[in-house]
């Protein structure tokens, strides 16, 4: 699905099998491909076939940015980077969950048994077009990731209900550090949210 020029939300990472969404999008910009989370685990070959339907070879995808790596956001993280060859970029906090320096909630860590984690960069200072905004709460390191008029949000919000609303309570570390940061992050300008749980929506003045 096309949010915008050059920007799609991946149809390998809707609603299917009776599973919701967990969503991931993928933006063609001046380094070739960058996707933005990578979905539920098992979608890697969707994923790279959709690529291939846009007209792109799975080849140009150079870049996953992470908001944070929750099994549904890292999930296919690992085997688009033995594929391709990409780079995986996370935060400086959220690399602590990888290498066990921060614990996961139990709820969380139970999915990680056996998980091969991707080799991960920091996300450096400078990304070109793209902001990485730190929004911690629901992990100790999410961020959300600003390119043009699009926010990449993560979950540090979800538009399931219809509205903007915080990130699901049971999976969340810090919900009043959660809270506080979608509310920072609605004060940047932007027009469309993009959440990994829920569609797309207007961002309105608030
Ligand atoms: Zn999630």
């Amino acid at each position: 699905m096309r949010i915008a020029e050059n920007i799609w939300l991946l149809e390998a990472s809707r609603a299917k099998d009776h599973m919701p969404g967990f969503h991931c999008y993928l933006v063609k910009d001046e380094e070739g491909l960058t996707l933005i989370d990578t979905s539920l685990p098992g979608r890697g070959e969707e994923i790279l076939n959709e690529i291939r339907v846009l007209g792109y070879r799975p080849e140009e995808l150079r870049r996953i940015f992470l908001t944070h790596t929750d099994m549904d956001h890292i999930g296919n993280a690992r085997m688009l980077q033995d594929m391709v060859a990409c780079k995986v970029y996370v935060s400086e906090e959220e690399k602590k969950y990888l290498t066990g320096e921060r614990k996961r909630l139990p709820k969380k860590a139970e999915m990680f048994q056996g998980f091969l984690a991707p080799e991960v960069l920091i996300y450096p200072e400078d990304l070109g077009e793209y902001q990485v905004i730190p929004t911690p709460g629901h992990t100790a390191g999410h961020v959300c990731i600003l390119y043009r008029d699009c926010l990449f949000a993560g979950d540090c919000c979800s538009t399931e209900s219809g509205a903007i609303a915080g990130p699901e309570e049971a999976f969340t570390e810090d919900m009043e550090t959660a809270l506080q940061s979608l509310k920072k992050v609605s004060l940047y300008s932007f027009g469309s949210w993009c959440p990994c749980h829920g569609m797309p929506k207007n961002h309105l003045e608030p």
